[in-house]
């Protein structure tokens, strides 16, 4: 029998076909809700490097209220210039403040602290493991606070790492907790002394488990933020594991020939979907499109 718990719905409604569960705990997290009103307080144009979140809608409404992505500081000769909340490498920092840009700080807190544990482990000599996607800007500002960082992102990349007399394990904040724990169990082999740092944040953790826990209960999954999100696209593998799920960015991406037969679905949105697009995700399913 299909029951969701209470702790698992939002809001519920009934909808002439199908019927439509939010996850609790999905959409912005509290470091993304912060940079975006860091941004939208300083009143003048201000840069940032890269998107300020991982949402080309959001983006789009941020343009137009002054806040540009730019891809390098060499795009730009003065101005004010903010950090984003998965935060930035120290050698950008530097080069910033030299060519005198003003810098507003919107690294979320939680990734500032998984910034100082990987430079505590390293300053005390350990061989610091970052879990998580080598490329992604958090990863990188966190590598680039470290001697030698090893970057590693699936369970199969921890046999090469080689051994090592101690290992200081931090991970990014948006990594999903099963393969973190795998990877830790793996990790163990390649150190007899291992100190493990859990940093994947609460936001991350509660999104998880609220879509995990509703897609058990619902027929077919709706992921909804960007392709370009690492947290969205690792919410919509969880969800995949358990139950039919389709990640989309907005409403116009539906198709009828999914909701076919499926009595409930479950909808969630990544830490940078903001509320009305999930919303409008599933106003648009209650109407049929
Ligand atoms: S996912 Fe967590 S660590 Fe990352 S910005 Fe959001 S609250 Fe901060």
């Amino acid at each position: 029998m299909i029951n969701p718990t209470p702790s698992q719905i939002n809001t519920a409604k009934q909808a002439p076909h199908n019927k439509v569960v939010l996850a609790k705990n999905s959409g912005f997290c509290f470091g993304v809700k912060r940079a975006i009103e860091l941004a939208l307080k300083t009143k003048e144009k201000v840069y940032t490097l890269g998107p300020l979140i991982h949402n080309p809608q959001v983006i789009a409404q941020l343009e137009q209220k002054g806040i540009v992505a730019i891809d390098s500081i060499d795009d730009i000769e003065r101005g004010k210039i903010i950090i984003r909340a998965h935060g930035i490498s120290r050698s950008v920092i530097t080069r910033a403040k030299k060519k005198e840009l003003l810098v507003i700080d919107a690294t979320c807190p939680f990734v500032k602290n998984v910034q100082q544990i990987a430079e505590s482990l390293s300053r005390d000599g350990y061989q610091v493991v970052i879990i998580g996607e080598a490329n992604h800007p958090e990863v990188i500002g966190i590598a680039d606070r470290v001697r030698n960082p090893i970057i590693i992102e699936d369970v199969s990349e921890v046999s090469g790492i080689g051994q090592f007399e101690k290992i200081g394990v931090v991970a990014q904040t948006t990594q999903s907790v099963e393969n973190y724990k795998k990877m830790i169990h793996e990790l163990r082999k390649h150190s007899k002394k291992i100190k493990i740092s859990n940093t994947i944040c609460n936001a991350t953790k509660k999104n998880q488990n609220a879509a995990k826990g509703l897609a058990k209960n619902v027929n077919l999954m709706i992921v909804v933020g960007g392709y370009n999100s690492g947290n969205t696209r690792r919410l919509a593998k969880l969800c995949s594991e358990i139950v039919e799920t389709k990640h989309i960015e907005v409403a116009e991406e539906l198709k009828k020939k999914w909701f076919e037969k499926k009595k409930i679905v479950g909808v969630t949105g990544g830490a940078s979907t903001p509320d009305w697009i999930i919303h409008e995700v599933i106003k648009s399913i209650e109407n049929g499109f």
